[in-house]
């Protein structure tokens, strides 16, 4: 099983005096960089830099940022080779390895140079709770804010005892549902709220722009972007939480392009366009994300199946026909069920991206069975 890595992005709240530092800091960091670059592309550090070490070379910067900044120009160097050009850093970063920073109660803590001196500032951040073992930070302006890049690797998951198969299907209507083989649906998150709020955002993003107010349109949009991630995260940690406790190995979900093609090809007309703007800026794709990066934690295997048809199909015979009441029925006048229900159903059955029947084992996907 391999470990997994993760990067999370933590806005910082330096104080003035503190950003300024930090600007030298990135400042320093890259041309030291580049400086150094350039001395290994030439015999000032022959050898590709063997036998250097930092002491060979001075920089404003703490003696660890000095020897991450080596590391980075090594390997900056080392792909320029491959390019068939010397890279220059532009951008401003700075970087810090893993045993010189940490991160609690709000606060980042990490050495900078100042004056000859070395010495610890603990900035304000966003709140994040994070575990495993950290590693690289990295520090840069986005946008004009100030943000920390961090990287963690987490603990292994211990692989599920779990066997059951679990379909989830994605969609407007429901947000999430989900079938466990033998154990039937559930539904997940609240759709027509999902829909409101969204319909809340657009309407003052329409007044916004009309009065052209570009700043709190971009407002807004980030409003909305919080807003959508958060219950993403929400559901996401239902949908796992519940696979886990219904004994689930593996969580099957439609491969991701496929979503927004087939809802959007039924719908016609104004109230189409309307559901199709819904549907283009849905974050199916983040939601499948979560879903699947929580699973992979909970050590269960995700696999992403070929979504054609998912909800036409009979479970039962595989003949295709449309629902229009609540009920789906299967016009051979076999199988009945739940109308949203269908698409989970035979998300959960459906074998890797070709296959249909039930029965084989774990088939993953391009992108999927990280734990598998
Ligand atoms: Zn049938």
């Amino acid at each position: 099983m391999s470990e997994l890595k993760t990067t999370v992005q933590v806005r910082l709240y330096p104080t003035p005096e503190q950003a300024a530092i930090l600007r030298a800091h990135c400042q320093e960091y890259i041309s030291t960089v580049n400086v150094l670059v350039a001395a290994l592309d030439s015999d000032v550090l022959p050898d590709g830099g063997k036998g250097t070490s930092t002491k060979d070379f001075t920089a404003a910067l703490p003696s660890a940022v000095t020897n991450q900044a080596f590391r980075d120009a090594r390997s900056v160097w080392k792909r320029s080779c491959a390019l068939g050009v010397i890279p220059l850093l532009h951008k401003p970063i700075c970087q810090w390895n893993n045993q010189n920073w940490r991160m609690e109660d709000e606060r980042l803590v990490l050495p900078v140079a100042q004056d000859g001196k070395v010495r610890q500032i603990s900035v304000g951040c966003a709140c994040v709770a994070l575990d495993g073992t950290p590693g690289l930070l990295r520090i840069k302006r986005k946008r004009g804010k100030w943000m920390a890049e961090v990287a963690y690797t987490l603990p292994e998951p211990e692989h599920t005892t779990g066997v059951a198969s679990m379909g989830v299907d994605l969609g407007i209507k429901v947000p999430a549902v989900v079938h466990i083989i033998g154990k039937g649906h559930r539904f997940f998150g609240n759709g027509r709220q999902q829909r409101a709020k969204r319909r809340q955002f657009y309407a003052r993003r329409k007044d916004l722009q009309k009065a052209k107010k570009v700043r709190a349109v971009r407002k807004s949009q980030g409003k909305e972007a919080r807003w959508m991630r958060d219950t993403n995260h929400q559901l996401s940690h239902q949908i796992v939480s519940h696979a886990q406790q219904q004994g689930v190995g593996i969580i099957r979900m439609e491969q991701l392009a496929g979503i927004r093609q087939r809802t959007a090809r039924k719908s016609r007309g104004a109230k189409a366009r309307k559901n199709n703007r819904m549907i283009a800026t849905w974050t199916f794709h983040q939601l499948a994300t979560f879903i699947a990066y929580k699973a992979a934690r909970a050590g269960i295997a995700v696999a992403w199946v070929d979504p054609a048809h998912t909800s036409q199909q009979c479970p039962a015979c595989f003949r295709l026909n449309t629902a229009d009441d609540r009920h789906y029925v299967c016009a051979d006048g076999g199988w009945t069920g739940h109308r949203d229900a269908v698409g989970a159903i035979n998300i959960s059955r459906r074998t890797g991206l070709h296959g249909q029947s039930a029965g084989a084992t774990v088939a993953s996907g391009s992108d999927g069975g990280r734990a598998a």
